[in-house]
């Protein structure tokens, strides 16, 4: 697990569902709150706020957005494929991307709202394929390729870009996320 927290600049291209959001940095007296707003991912501090590190706020952020959009997501798909599945959980791992458990659990990474839509579905495609194939069999993926066209192409995105979205915002310390308050929409 990586300690050392690297902080990012204003500036800073922040991806989410596939576009690049430069990172606006304000200390303002309104609530403090992660928007995207006027094309920027807008992370607001009070004014006499102690400084945080800004991973704090954005990993708060993305992991709602990723909770809000997966949820559905994934009910979708679901249905689609004549499935069921039990819960789900969005988890900061530090380098799966999301599994399905013999529960008929499924968990995905908070980091993958930050792929665009068509990997994000990908990812739901295949651990709910896992629903019925728990392997990576040829049957597996003609399963995923029914519902997913394009997943080798889907699977590449992930091969070349996930271990960027790991190293933008590493795994932080559980009590260092819960000692600030956040407003996270
Ligand atoms: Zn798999």
């Amino acid at each position: 697990m990586r300690k050392a927290i690297r902080n990012l600049p204003a500036g800073h291209p922040m991806p989410f569902r596939g576009v690049n959001y430069p990172l606006e940095i304000r200390q303002s007296m309104n609530k403090p709150q992660v928007t995207i707003t006027g094309g920027k991912l807008l992370v607001n501090f009070y004014q006499e706020h102690p400084t945080v590190p800004v991973q704090l706020p954005l990993v708060k952020w993305y992991r709602r957005q990723a909770q809000q959009y997966i949820m559905p997501r994934a009910a979708y798909w679901a249905d689609e494929m004549g499935l069921t599945f039990n819960k789900i959980f969005i988890k900061d791992q530090d380098s799966r991307w999301g599994s399905c458990s013999s529960l008929k659990n499924l968990n995905f990474n908070w980091r993958i709202i930050m792929a665009p839509d068509g990997v994000i579905d990908y990812l739901l495609i295949h651990e709910l394929a896992h629903l019925r194939e728990m392997n990576h069999s040829p049957a597996f993926w003609q399963l995923v390729g029914r519902y997913d066209p394009d997943y080798k192409l889907h699977r590449q995105w992930l091969r070349d870009n996930g271990q960027a979205l790991f190293l933008l915002l590493p795994k932080l310390p559980l009590a260092l996320l819960n000692a600030v308050y956040f407003h996270v929409e």
